[in-house]
């Protein structure tokens, strides 16, 4: 799974520009879970509220929403690990 870099949340006047804490997903009665995206702190209600709107609407699967708490590395380490993944997709290209 792949952890997009910032929160997901958006409104009409910003893009979140915050690393998120938590994978968002919802859980359907199947027990199937649906990612839907990652989000901060910060805009957890928010998105939490916005998924309601949006399962009413059935744009997304009926269920329960979850969060799961990502855990969080330094800044520098973030930034190390940035780098060893550009340092191994240079690599594979020149193969
Ligand atoms: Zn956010």
């Amino acid at each position: 799974m792949v952890l997009p870099k910032y929160c997901s949340y958006r409104s009409q006047r910003t893009n979140c520009i915050y690393p998120p804490n938590y994978v968002l997903s919802v859980q359907d009665n199947n027990d199937d879970e649906y990612m839907i995206g990652a989000v901060c702190d910060l805009h957890k209600d928010a998105m939490k509220f916005r998924i309601e709107t949006l399962q009413q609407t059935s744009a997304i699967p009926q269920g329960k929403i979850r969060f799961d708490p990502i855990v969080i590395l330094g800044t520098d380490c973030i930034k190390r690990m940035d780098q060893e993944y550009e340092d191994i997709r240079l690599d594979g290209s020149t193969l």
